[in-house]
């Protein structure tokens, strides 16, 4: 399928950083810069950040999403939020099973798929992140983990509910090194990951999904990046946090 047929979709992960007036004004130098994107600009910002993001970003082309949300709907859970509680708020997307969130806080394959499923049925659309250790690359299991983690993570979403998961390939060896994967690196997972859509789905559900890829993507290398057949897009952090790189970023994911 021509790649030109799907969702190219770039996200900025902002990950613990700005406070909501300073979300007001990255928003705001953001916006004039990417007005003309020919592909879905996303910022998922942290909790607290997230209305001064929207009304920041109230009649530009950028969505706000977040970088989290719990399994549950309401409850026992200090500190946490819902996924109700973002789609109240007009929230539409959230990241889910970041490798922070399982390196830091716990996350396992079983409470990933459980937020999923919370998120979806908020109706909110997902940022799936999948992703391997240099370690687990070092062993060959790279295509093997991924696919574990897809499934595990879209165990009983249905085919219409697909139309809301993004997955975002993100090797853990390159998130935030400044290492990232070669182009056919990238390329290569991302296109097992389509693999594996095909056989919990069918080839239209594969040939469909936005696959991002996400590790120290910048304004350097997205080119090369987005030009792969089987990558749709970019999770990015660091560099979505300055104006300037982000918008190259998009620039380069709407030539494609
Ligand atoms: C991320 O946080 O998802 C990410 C890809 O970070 P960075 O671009 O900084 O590597």
């Amino acid at each position: 399928m021509n790649k030109q047929l799907r969702k190219a979709v770039i996200a900025g992960n902002w990950k613990m950083n700005k406070t909501p007036e300073e979300a007001k004004e990255l928003i705001s130098a953001i916006a004039p810069l990417v007005k003309d994107a020919g592909c879905e600009v996303i910022a998922c910002t942290p909790y607290v950040d997230l209305y001064s993001a929207q009304e920041a970003a109230k009649g530009t082309n950028i969505q706000i999403g977040a970088e989290n949300c719990h399994w549950a709907e309401s409850g026992a859970f200090t500190g946490e939020i819902s996924a109700k509680m973002l789609s109240s708020m007009g929230v539409k997307i959230v990241i889910i099973g970041h490798s922070e969130r399982r390196q830091y806080f716990g996350e396992t394959d079983a409470t990933v798929h459980d937020r999923v499923r919370a998120a979806l049925d908020a109706g909110l659309t997902v940022i799936l992140c999948v992703g391997e250790t240099l370690t687990q690359r070092e062993q060959g299991i790279t295509d093997e983990l991924c696919a574990m983690q897809t499934k595990i993570a879209l165990n009983g979403v249905s085919k219409e509910e697909l139309s809301r998961i993004i997955i975002a390939y993100e090797p853990v060896w390159a998130i935030g090194t400044g290492k990232t994967a070669t182009a056919q690196q990238a390329n290569e997972v991302c296109a097992a990951i389509r693999k594996t859509i095909g056989a919990l789905y069918d080839s239209k559900a594969a040939d469909g999904i936005t696959i991002q890829y996400g590790g120290s993507m910048n304004a350097g290398n997205a080119a090369e990046l987005l030009a792969q057949p089987d990558v749709d897009g970019g999770l990015i952090g660091g560099a979505s946090l300055k104006p300037g790189d982000f918008a190259a970023i998009v620039e380069a994911a709407t030539r494609g």
